[in-house]
């Protein structure tokens, strides 16, 4: 049995390859990729001709049994996504849980993925974050999400599309208020930007210019301080048990 590799690649700065991702797309049997078209112009700049073949969101339960069979066979599987850490807010899941029912050996090699770059360069608390990969489109459902933030302590990494960042800064800013956020946009491209601050303030910067809200973004909101509210719900347990003793 051969093994399936995942490979992250760039987020934007093709330096970003690690020298092992090279080897092993090099050296495997097969690429899976989410486009291939898209990952053959990788491969084109860093002359690397192994096959590619492709696996997305509407093929993966068919490749996935193909590409078991031919792990089986001894031929080795790499799988990569168009940017980043395959399996985050990327195809993979099937394939990589079937191989691991069938014993067949999974190795994945670290590298870049926008969720950690943005949130370490952040600011805001790293110690105990949520990562939910993207908002839900529709307003209400969003909007019940983001109240599940209201006494969310920890921080909360959000990936957004271009055409919802201002929508959903607004939602942000109507259900949580005054929250510390970080946006941070283009990760290791020529126009990296990092908005901190307010809500309000993301908002102001992104119609200023048309061009702030192309692009691609890292949603980052700080968690809510309960300081307040944590001490009053003791001093009120207190206060209950107090009663209980007091004449
Ligand atoms: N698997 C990828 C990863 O590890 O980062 C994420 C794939 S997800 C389909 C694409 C989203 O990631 C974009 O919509 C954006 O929110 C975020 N993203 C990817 N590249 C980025 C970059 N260079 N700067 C900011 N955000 C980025």
């Amino acid at each position: 049995t051969a093994t399936l590799f995942i490979v992250p690649t760039p987020i934007g700065n093709l330096q970003d390859i690690s020298e092992r991702a090279l080897a092993t797309l090099s050296q495997v049997n097969w690429i899976a990729a989410e486009d291939t078209r898209h990952t053959q112009r990788l491969l084109q700049h860093f002359a690397i001709q192994t096959r590619t073949l492709s696996l997305h969101e509407h093929n993966e339960d068919k490749r996935t049994a193909m590409l078991c069979h031919r792990l089986k066979d001894g031929e080795s599987v790499a799988l990569v996504s168009d940017a980043g850490t395959p399996l985050i807010s990327d195809p993979g899941f099937v394939l990589v849980r079937r191989c691991r029912e069938e014993g067949i050996p999974v190795v994945a090699l670290p590298g870049p993925c926008a969720a950690i770059t943005a949130l370490s360069a952040s600011g805001l608390p790293t110690d105990r974050f949520i990562f939910e990969g993207f908002l839900p489109v529709k307003s209400q459902a969003r909007t019940n999400l983001l109240q599940s933030l209201s006494d969310r302590t920890c921080t909360s990494v959000f990936y957004e599309a271009p055409r919802r960042i201002l929508e959903t800064l607004q939602d942000v800013q109507r259900v949580l208020g005054e929250r510390h956020i970080v946006v941070a946009k283009e990760l290791t491209k020529t126009f990296e930007t990092y908005i901190d601050g307010t809500p309000a303030q993301a908002i102001d910067w992104l119609q200023q210019d048309p061009a702030h809200q192309k692009g691609e973004f890292v949603l980052i909101i700080g968690g809510a301080d309960l300081a307040e509210s944590e001490i009053s719900a003791d001093a009120e347990l207190l206060l209950r048990d107090l009663c209980e003793v007091l004449p």
